[in-house]
């Protein structure tokens, strides 16, 4: 069995994940994949893919989709229980290695036509963010992982949940309930990781990139200015994804949590703060 190396991006929601995953994708070495998270819905539902196509048109998509594939999806609510109860125990992930997964031969598909299009592709990025899918790819027998953990400040996130309308008390707990599981997780299992600070990548992104160049000896900062979308292949339903990165002029600090989060919102983050930065 030939391993495919996977480049896993993990975060709470609104880290700015997605726009890692294309800075890094632009390198000629990788090929960002997006969320194969949602690979069963996207397959059906005929998404858009970046390249300008829906994906049941696009070139590289539409081969994927032949083989009919349907991959792991997201635990019962019981079962996530016991998985953060193991982790709170520090538990290490259970070894019952699972043969032959769907996850495998559809991550070694897409690897296999990647090649065509970059020829140099070293790594798959699999941008699902879910802890569980992470779980999940651990166990599976042929799956290099490494993983790229993206955190934002407790301001620009929480202020992200409020502007996409998700809550701000659905997005606290998030936040630490998350960051909390993902960093145990990868400590308790010695798994590759490098922790990325969005604001750190923002504002200084030729350290925070050079971080990642290292650690998984690929090239990247060249080629983060030649970024352009219609040479990726990231089927996405988030028509605010498409248009800020079809307006993409590199990375700039956001802080439009100023205007999101009221000022008793501001007062809960500010007291809060301290224990976010474990
Ligand atoms: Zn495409």
């Amino acid at each position: 069995m030939k391993h495919i190396d996977v480049l896993y991006i993990t975060s709470t929601a609104y880290s700015g994940s997605t726009i890692l995953g294309f800075i890094v994708g632009s390198s000629p070495q990788i090929f960002n994949a997006g969320e194969l998270q949602y690979f069963n819905i996207i397959q059906k539902k005929d998404e858009m893919c970046t390249c300008g196509v829906f994906s049941q048109q696009c070139p590289f998509w539409s081969n994927i989709y032949n083989n009919k594939y349907t991959i792991y999806r997201n635990p019962s609510f019981l079962e996530r229980l016991k998985i953060s109860l193991y982790i709170l125990i520090k538990k290490k992930v259970t070894p019952d290695i699972i043969e032959n997964s769907p996850e495998y031969t559809l991550l070694h598909n897409i690897f296999k036509d990647a090649i065509t299009y970059k020829p140099e592709t070293k790594y798959i990025i699999d941008n699902s963010k879910s802890l569980w899918r992470l779980i999940h790819l651990m166990k599976c027998r042929g799956i290099n992982l490494k993983v790229i953990f993206i955190k934002r400040n407790i301001f620009g996130n929480i202020g992200s949940f409020v502007k996409h309308r998700k809550g701000f008390w659905r997005g606290l707990f998030r936040y630490f309930t998350m960051n909390y599981f993902i960093k145990r997780l990868l400590i308790n299992n010695n798994i590759n990781y490098i922790i990325i600070n969005y604001n750190n990548l923002c504002n200084h992104p030729d350290m925070e990139i050079g971080k990642i160049e290292k650690l998984f000896k690929i090239k990247i900062k060249e080629y983060i200015n030649k970024l352009n979308l219609k040479n990726t292949h990231v089927a996405t339903g988030n028509m605010g994804t498409r248009q800020s990165l079809d307006n993409y002029k590199g990375l700039y600090p956001d802080d439009s949590w100023k205007e999101q989060l009221s000022l008793f919102q501001k007062i809960v983050l500010k007291i809060i703060k301290p224990i976010s930065n474990q």
